[in-house]
């Protein structure tokens, strides 16, 4: 990366009608930009100013009438001076504008060029850099807020308290072996201990987050799995207020796996409409019911649609079986239809169960509810979850040194290990923080951006 080119990216397009902003950083952003933004005074001229002009080619051709603004580093969100231009939204505006800034000198930015350039430049570290991702991409409040939390600096500071502990475990270490004939040596070794036990917990701590907040992050599944016809396909609808599954009377329609995604209390929640479980006919439904049987294994909620005008059989039973590990209610659709169902005493009580009628809506809204009741819930540390594997891995690398290290120092055995640990863990804490990186690590995180951030 050439860290002196200013680079230029229309950094947020709002659509046609809206706004696009034209993102340029580096030394000479200013000077780029007054190339193609004619206003008056110039650009840069009257400090924290947001001026107002035109945007022209290279050949003096007026494009657009703009806001532009200065940013000036290092106080800016890479560092460098900045300067954006607030342009209308079309696409063919913010290509020319981009166009006229590349004539005058800038480089187009590469995916996440702006966030690496303010990680190298020290505005933020990686765990913030990829908490900027993950909240570009977020699919729900929940991962909106715990990303921002990352943004904003909370999980690098647990990081800090982690490191402060490891510390201060190495320093109290190295007085305790010059001095360890004198009598405080046994107040020390306490401190020493739990310095490690407090770093051992705290990474314990935040290493649960992860699966619940992981699994937050990706959505929660919810299967609707049921016999043919029972109403599952009507009521994945009904559920998302759209029609996405085709609903027909010919048992057998929904062969593959159909998901649609809603947002319910803040969470991200992906209900995945299933073949009907009966004895297939044909490769393609016995492949559905394969594959019905594994979304009820992996679903963290499992609806068992059943049809109240039907009697209860052997099939609910299978159904039942299915999903035995997972979160289950029991939907008893087709209520506006005589009621032939009796749920068996021994079913009774082993799951909740909720009345529908998918065709009139009626119970639809309970369902929802009963849904979202069961979703498991993410914990958290301190308002902190880790959602990244890179996150895992360092946490349960520091989780296990300071561990080998508490056991080493109660055994007695030599300093020089129990400090290897130590200074293991502080390496990872680093890693963490984006120090000691390896170049292919932060190619990878940055990859994840799209252009203009
Ligand atoms: P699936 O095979 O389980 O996905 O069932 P579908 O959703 O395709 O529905 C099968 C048939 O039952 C269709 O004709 C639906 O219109 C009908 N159906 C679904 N839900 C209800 C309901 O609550 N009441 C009534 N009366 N019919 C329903």
């Amino acid at each position: 990366m050439t860290e002196t080119s200013t680079i230029v990216a229309v950094a947020t397009p709002m659509g046609a009608g809206g706004i696009g902003v034209i993102r340029l950083s580096g030394p000479n952003s200013v000077l780029v930009a007054r190339t193609l933004f004619r206003c008056d005074p110039p650009l840069g001229t009257r400090p924290r100013y947001v001026e107002y002009g035109r945007v022209t080619d290279e050949n003096g051709q007026t494009l657009d009438t703009c806001l532009a603004w200065v940013l000036e580093g290092p106080r800016s969100y890479t560092g460098e001076d900045t300067v954006e231009i607030s342009a209308h939204g079309s696409i063919m505006v913010l290509n020319s504008i981009l166009e006229a800034a590349i004539s005058a000198g800038a480089t187009l930015a590469r995916p996440g060029e702006f966030t690496r350039r303010a990680f190298e430049n020290g505005r933020m570290d990686l765990l913030q850099a990829e908490a900027v991702v993950d909240l570009i991409q977020a699919g729900s409040k929940h991962a909106v807020i715990n990303s921002y939390g990352h943004t904003s600096g909370r999980l690098s500071q647990l990081v800090g308290t982690l490191k402060g502990h490891v510390v201060r475990a190495m320093a109290l270490l190295e007085v305790h072996l010059d001095f360890s004939h004198e009598e405080d040596g046994c107040f020390r070794t306490e401190l020493i201990a739990k310095e490690m036990e407090a770093a051992m917990s705290l990474s314990h701590q935040l290493l649960g987050t992860f699966p619940g907040t992981l699994r937050r992050k990706q959505g929660f599944s919810v299967a609707l799995i049921g016999r043919p016809n029972v109403g599952k396909s009507t009521l994945f609808n009904a559920l998302l207020g759209e029609d996405r599954a085709i609903v027909t009377h010919s048992p057998g329609t929904t062969r593959d796996v159909v998901e649609g995604q809603v947002v319910w209390e803040g969470d991200l929640v992906r209900l995945r409409d299933t073949a009907g479980l009966r004895a297939a006919s044909g490769v393609a439904e016995v492949e559905g019911i394969r594959r019905t049987r594994q979304e009820a294994k992996d679903a963290d909620v499992v609806l068992v649609i059943t049809d109240h005008s039907r009697p209860w059989s052997a099939a609910e039973e299978e159904l039942l079986a299915l999903a035995a590990d997972s979160s289950l209610l029991i939907v008893r659709n087709k209520t506006d239809k005589q009621c032939k169902q009796r749920i068996p005493e021994r079913v009774v009580g082993r799951a909740p169960a909720i009345s529908t009628s998918a065709a009139t809506g009626r119970g639809v809204w309970e369902l929802r509810e009963a849904i979202v009741g069961s979703l498991p819930k993410a914990r958290e540390f301190e308002g902190v979850g880790l959602s990244r594997q890179r996150h895992a891995v360092l946490f349960e690398q520091i989780h296990t040194a300071c561990k080998n290290a508490a056991r080493a120092f109660s055994q007695g055995e030599m300093a020089e290990c129990v400090a290897a640990e130590l200074h293991a863990a502080l390496f990872h804490c680093g890693e963490l923080l984006g120090k000691n990186v390896d170049e292919a690590v932060l190619d990878e995180v940055f990859s994840e951006f799209c252009i203009g951030k």
